[in-house]
């Protein structure tokens, strides 16, 4: 394993319940490189990321963080070792302000930097985080990795149901995190815009790592028989 690893999976067994979903997830995110995690629906990328985050348990592999195993921590002490999860669906509670949702990870100092860096969120600061459109609510979602920077940041299927362009601003926070040191996982079912700011590509299914490597080594055909299972 190389010491610049800031997220590691071994073998990595969990599910739900009597379902397991994860066979054996083996994925490495050195720091300073985004890798993106790509495979259809229900391959388990989320379950992947519950996993690193902490939030469902492995009954066998480790996850280690640096190098040193986390496998038994639970969610709140990985993020207190610098793992920032961004969930599916964003993960912002509506019916608390675009302002309370930023207070509930942020100091007053920290806030301010927020509005300082987003200036959509300033603008929206007193409004319901619910009323914000989707893109909004994932920059609200990721504002507190941006001024705060974690270890590791995973991002499960961030640009969903986003326009271009909003798609774009979010990668141009994944970039500046990147050049930060931070390590990056992100999720996306369809290959689209993040192959073009990946720096290694990781496709899962059935619950497995099928194939990972250099972004320069994914081709359309690589990307039809990842689909199709051909590989
Ligand atoms: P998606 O794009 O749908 O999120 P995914 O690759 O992220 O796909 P997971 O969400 O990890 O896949 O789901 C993998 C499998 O685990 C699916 O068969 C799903 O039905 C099952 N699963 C996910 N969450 C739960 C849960 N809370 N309880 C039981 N089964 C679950």
């Amino acid at each position: 394993p190389s010491a610049a690893d800031a997220l590691r999976l071994e073998g990595a067994v969990a599910g739900y319940g009597d379902t397991t979903v994860l066979r054996g997830v083996d994925l490495a995110v050195p720091a300073g490189r985004v890798v993106a995690l790509l495979g259809a629906n229900g391959a388990g990328k989320s379950t992947t990321c519950l996993a690193a985050a902490g939030l469902v348990p492995l009954t066998a592999g480790r996850v280690r963080i640096d190098g040193a195993d986390v496998t038994g921590l639970p969610a709140h002490r990985r993020a207190g070792a610098g793992v920032f999860l961004a969930p599916e669906g964003r993960g912002v509670f509506p019916g608390l302000t675009v302002e309370e949702n930023l207070a509930l990870l942020l100091r007053e100092d920290a806030r301010a930097e927020v509005y300082d860096r987003l200036p959509v969120l300033a603008e929206r600061r007193a409004i319901d985080a619910g009323a914000l459109s989707g893109g909004e609510q994932q920059i609200l979602a990721l504002a507190p990795a941006l001024v705060r920077p974690p270890r590791i940041l995973i991002a499960d299927e961030p640009s969903l149901g986003l326009a271009p362009l909003v798609v774009e601003e979010i990668f141009q926070i994944f970039d500046e995190l990147r050049r930060s040191g931070v390590a990056l996982l992100v999720v996306e079912e369809k290959a689209g815009e993040v192959l073009a700011m990946a720096d290694t590509v990781a496709f899962m299914r059935l619950g497995r790592v099928v194939w990972s490597g250099a972004r320069s080594e994914v081709d359309d055909d690589l990307l039809t028989n990842a689909y199709l299972g051909a590989l």
